[in-house]
């Protein structure tokens, strides 16, 4: 069977905004504005269902969206169809005012490996018409997906989104660096194109609102919502640039960072098409890492590498000579903390659930939606000394040597990490031992560059490339996403890239083609 239905006529196109009918009775809620405003997504897909989200926001650039009071009833209707005429469900979802009046309702019974059309009603208003997508049975033989990261407004026009939305893939996954924190023009020699809202770097609720808000309105990440349901996880910028835990960059009290934590957490999770009480935020706290079974053609482990993880290393020694705390170049000498086992990028909780998950998985692909880049990057310090990294895997050394050597004893088939943050393409072998040129490739990682952020210096990296003889591509110079087409025998990772993140007409192409075939770990270029 096949996943990719014909689902095309719907695509109302970008810019499409809700329908707004005159009230047909009394009674009805009447809106002044758009309730609507900022869009709708599905997410969280089951076999039989997935979580509807949208967000009543009449007047979205007021601090309370120009809405008050108690939770909101609204109507939500399903369909086989994307003109709505064969409706499957319908019913009522609640707009809960502790949550800024965002809906994440839960929907179950319904059949899997099939798109469904969504939309809400709330008196005379009705959302644009969203798809949504149920997991595929057990049997199925292709799918389809993209991934992102990175996509800071400041630096261009979301076109990546927008491509990837006409792409129509099954589902879309955000890797992390969804937002950027930053205050408007965040000091740097990049230009940008347009300005963060806020003025200063978010810290409060109100600000992570803001934020969301402004990107939400953004209409080619509204649109790629819309069409595309979403698997999220997260990495530092939905708080702050390489925070670990509960210790932030800039040396902030633990306690304090927490609050902060919690705030974006909140933030986040209004924003997003995620589970109802799974994943709701308890103060600082929210459970996002998660696990999808695509019937058996692909385990999908989305793990959360900000939240459990170690200090940084050499954490005080950066604060020592002034510099913030967040990543660094470290080598063997000068931080011998960065080999201590008990440290972990995941903690020790999620890592046992994360072996487990791939110990038992029966996936013919077994994928792991990760932030920050797994393979080794031997990088060079200011001295010209090779090091470790210490916000990536790198600064997690027995953390990664855990999961290497469990994926090489449990031999889940095809192992793959897909990764975000860096803001570059990269193509890479996983290896038991980085350090010994004839351990054996045990997995593969395909690394996507950014929606917008700029992407570390080229030269400076392509220098080091031989130093890393694992990797067998980089660019950085070209922003856009990978679109990936799964079947039983092989994954093919297309480098789609986007150009010119200054022009919202950009176009797009695809880069570099590199193949996963089924038993042969490792990506080989198309
Ligand atoms: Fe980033
Ligand atoms: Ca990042």
């Amino acid at each position: 069977m096949t996943l990719h239905t014909s689902r095309r006529t719907l695509l109302t196109g970008l810019g499409a905004t809700a329908l707004v009918a005159p009230a047909i009775a009394k009674g009805l809620v009447s809106w002044k504005g758009n309730p609507f405003s900022l869009g709708v997504a599905a997410g969280a897909p089951a076999a039989d269902g997935f979580v509807l989200w949208t967000r009543l926001a009449p007047e979205p650039l007021a601090e309370d969206g120009g809405i008050a009071g108690p939770s909101r009833a609204i109507g939500y209707e399903i369909a086989t169809d994307d003109s709505m005429h064969h409706i499957v469900q319908r019913g009522t979802a609640l707009a809960e005012s502790e949550w800024g009046y965002s809906v994440h309702k839960s929907i179950k019974g319904l059949k899997p490996g099939r798109p469904y059309w969504y939309r809400f009603t709330s008196g005379s208003a009705s959302s644009a018409i969203g798809r949504a997508q149920t997991l595929p049975p057990h049997g199925a033989d292709k799918l389809r997906f993209a991934y992102f990261s990175c996509s800071h407004y400041e630096y261009g026009y979301f076109s990546a989104y927008r491509h990837a939305a006409y792409e129509d893939p099954d589902f879309g996954i955000f890797l992390g660096d969804y937002i950027y924190e930053y205050a408007e023009k965040h000091p740097d020699k990049h230009p940008t194109v347009r300005t963060h809202s806020g003025g200063k770097e978010c810290e409060t609720l109100a600000e992570y609102r803001a934020r969301y808000t402004q990107y939400r309105l953004d209409p080619n990440l509204q649109f790629l919502h819309q069409m595309v349901p979403a698997l999220l996880t997260w990495d530092d910028h939905e708080v702050q640039n390489d925070y670990a835990d509960k210790w932030g960059e800039d040396f902030q009290d633990p306690a304090a960072f927490l609050k902060r934590r919690a705030a974006a957490y909140k933030a986040y999770y209004e924003f997003m098409p995620l589970k109802p009480v799974f994943s709701q935020p308890h103060g600082p706290n929210m459970r996002l890492y998660d696990r999808y079974d695509f019937g058996d053609l692909m385990r999908l482990d989305l793990i959360d590498g900000r939240q459990y993880r170690s200090r940084e290393a050499c954490y005080d020694h950066q604060k020592a000579i002034g510099q913030r705390g967040g990543g660094h170049v470290e080598t063997r000498g000068s931080c011998p903390e960065l080999f201590e086992a008990d440290r972990s990028m995941i903690g020790m909780k999620q890592e046992k659930w994360l072996f487990d998950g791939l110990a038992t998985s029966k996936a013919r692909w077994n994928v792991v939606g990760n932030d920050v880049t797994m393979a080794r990057l031997r990088q060079k310090n200011k001295d010209g000394e090779l090091g470790w990294y210490t916000d990536g895997w790198d600064g997690y050394p027995a953390s990664r040597a855990r999961l290497m050597q469990h994926v090489a004893d449990s031999k889940p088939s095809n192992f793959v990490a897909i990764t975000g943050d860096i803001h570059s393409y990269w193509a890479n072998d996983l290896k038991t031992d980085f350090d010994d040129p004839k351990a054996p490739t045990i997995g593969s990682e395909l690394i996507g560059t950014s929606i917008t952020s700029y992407g570390v210096p080229y030269d400076v990296f392509a220098q080091i490339l031989p130093d890393n003889p694992h990797i067998k591509f980089f660019e950085s110079r070209k922003r856009g996403y990978v679109s990936v087409e799964l079947t039983r025998e092989r994954m093919t990772a297309k480098f789609q890239t986007v150009s010119d993140v200054t022009d919202p007409a950009a176009t797009l192409s695809t880069l570099k083609t590199f193949v996963v075939d089924d038993g042969n770990p490792g990506p080989v270029e198309a």
